[in-house]
């Protein structure tokens, strides 16, 4: 298996796989990961796969929760306000508030797990040309001192960002594109003299500017929209920024240690799946940073895609399989789109902080998507449950009592690549290879739930509700599991 891109989605991905046991290998074209802050929350949806991948309580060392906002008006501070807070009616998760760590962070504990998972990572290796037949992918990759080889792999997954090459080899066009959003600049920078208990912010007419303290590091964050689609941005230019928006002087900055210039865009790529060939992350979508959504889409594409590769290469399952992964993201990359382009827009002021709060707090989390319309999703109940819960749901995290004991949270239950069969209050049909089985005798799981057989995917979404085992066998035939003694 080939993955293309050492980004965020790329590397959740590839460590999807490499768990599975699938032989991966990823190729990244800078000589090292690609540094920078970028995307810096995780969302609680994000954390739950990545507490399932392995790598939570790493990204938990590394990372804080985020700090209050401070305005700032004529050097003086105006006000500490809330600009993300919790929401109480979000679905139940045990990471229930976004975790701030800069993105370069993130992506080297991925790598770290890659590499202890068996799977392999080359930097310096840019993919230069795609070839497909029925049976296979060939890639030409050129090395950064200019030497080329071929490889070949079943499949091959494009996460080499925005610029796509991959999808550029495949003629995939992308559809929507939006001008009119303001410009901005990002940098990593240290600044004298500012704490760092406060995501700073200093309103101005010519465009907000933030610094955000990052965890781990004497580094802040800077954000400021620039009104024009020309800035070049270098050193000077940051501390200029510093100096014309901000009671600081331009060598408060004592050091600019990245800083990078974007113009948002919105659009996403008219197909994810070309035969053996997928696009993940911002080579399908992308939108503006608005509500830290960015890196939390392109890894929930990876562990969406992730368990169907590995039930199609390690277990048989058809091919056919593949094909959710395009209907399933592409409809969850829709609304991501639209919400983050809002927020952009709206950007983040404390005159409406309460508002702004509330919204973010509802939708960011991304606890919420589901895939009910897939075609993986099959309701086959003939009441629901008394919470409304159906096919094509994240599970519910709650504890629930077994036959083999209770205390437990279902995603403790679920914690690895297989899937999972709960039978609420009725009888467990027969073991399946591949398939772990948990009878649920009472606790709030049972009760949310209601009684039937649940078959939860390996991303922790449930795929068939039931009342008897009758649909059962057709469903697992199809994600590559297999009735005992077939
Ligand atoms: C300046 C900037 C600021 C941002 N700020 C935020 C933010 O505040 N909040 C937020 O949520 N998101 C932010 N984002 C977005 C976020 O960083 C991305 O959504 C996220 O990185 C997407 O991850 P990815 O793995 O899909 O792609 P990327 O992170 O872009 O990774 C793609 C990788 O593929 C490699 N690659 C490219 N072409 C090839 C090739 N031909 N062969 C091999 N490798 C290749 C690249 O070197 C790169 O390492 C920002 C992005 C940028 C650029």
């Amino acid at each position: 298996m080939l993955v293309v891109g050492g980004g965020p989605t790329g590397l959740t991905l590839a460590c999807d796989l490499a768990r599975r046991g699938v032989r991966t290998h990823v190729v990244e074209a800078g000589d090292r990961l690609l540094p920078g802050s970028r995307g810096k929350s995780l969302q609680s949806r994000t954390l739950e796969a990545f507490d399932d991948l392995g790598v939570v309580e790493a990204l938990t060392a590394a990372g804080s929760p985020f700090p209050p906002m401070q305005t700032w008006r004529d050097g003086e501070r105006r006000g500490e306000w809330q600009l993300i807070r919790p929401d109480p009616e979000a679905p139940v998760s045990r990471h229930p508030r976004p975790w701030l760590v800069p993105q370069w962070r993130t992506q080297e504990i991925l790598r770290d797990r890659l590499l202890d998972l068996g799977g392999t990572l080359e930097c310096g290796a840019r993919l230069t040309s795609l070839t497909q037949t029925d049976t296979e992918v060939t890639a030409e990759v050129t090395r950064s001192d200019g030497d080329r080889r071929r490889m070949s792999a079943l499949y091959v997954v494009g996460a080499d960002g925005s610029h796509s090459t991959v999808r550029e080899s495949l003629g995939i066009v992308m559809k929507g594109e939006e001008s009119g959003l303001r410009s901005a600049a990002v940098a990593d920078v240290r600044v004298a003299g500012l704490d760092r208990d406060h995501w700073h912010i200093w309103p101005d007419p010519a465009g907000e500017l933030l610094l955000c303290p990052l965890p781990g590091t004497t580094d802040f964050q800077l954000n400021a929209k620039i009104t024009g689609a020309e800035f070049t941005a270098t050193p000077e230019t940051v501390r200029g920024l510093v100096a014309a928006r901000t009671h600081l002087p331009s060598d408060a900055v004592t050091d600019v240690r990245w800083f990078s210039f974007y113009r948002p865009r919105t659009a996403m790529a008219e197909r994810f799946r070309q035969g053996r060939v997928f696009l993940a992350g911002d080579a399908a979508h992308v939108h503006p940073p608005g509500g830290g959504q960015g890196l939390n889409i392109g890894v929930q594409d990876a562990y969406n895609l992730g368990w169907k590769l590995g039930q199609v290469i390690g277990r048989g399952a058809p091919d056919a399989l593949l094909d959710s992964y395009e209907a399933e993201r592409q409809a969850a990359a829709a609304d991501t789109l639209d919400l983050s382009t809002r927020l952009y827009r709206a950007g983040r002021t404390p005159q409406d902080a309460d508002e702004q709060a509330r919204y973010r707090g509802r939708v960011c989390h991304l606890l919420s998507v589901h895939y009910r319309d897939s075609e993986l999703s099959t309701d086959a109940r003939k009441r629901r449950s008394p919470t409304g819960f159906q096919a094509g749901d994240r599970a519910p995290d709650l504890p629930c009592v077994t036959t083999e004991g209770s205390g437990r949270n279902l995603f403790e239950l679920l914690r690895g690549p297989d899937f999972t069969l709960l039978a609420v209050n009725c009888a467990p049909p027969p073991e399946a290879a591949g398939l772990r089985i948990h009878q649920v005798t009472g606790g709030p799981l049972a009760q949310e739930l209601g009684t039937g057989l649940f078959l939860i995917r390996p991303d922790q979404h449930i795929g068939l509700a039931a009342d008897s085992p009758e649909h059962l066998g057709s469903y697992l035939a199809r994600a590559g599991l297999r009735s005992a003694g077939r």
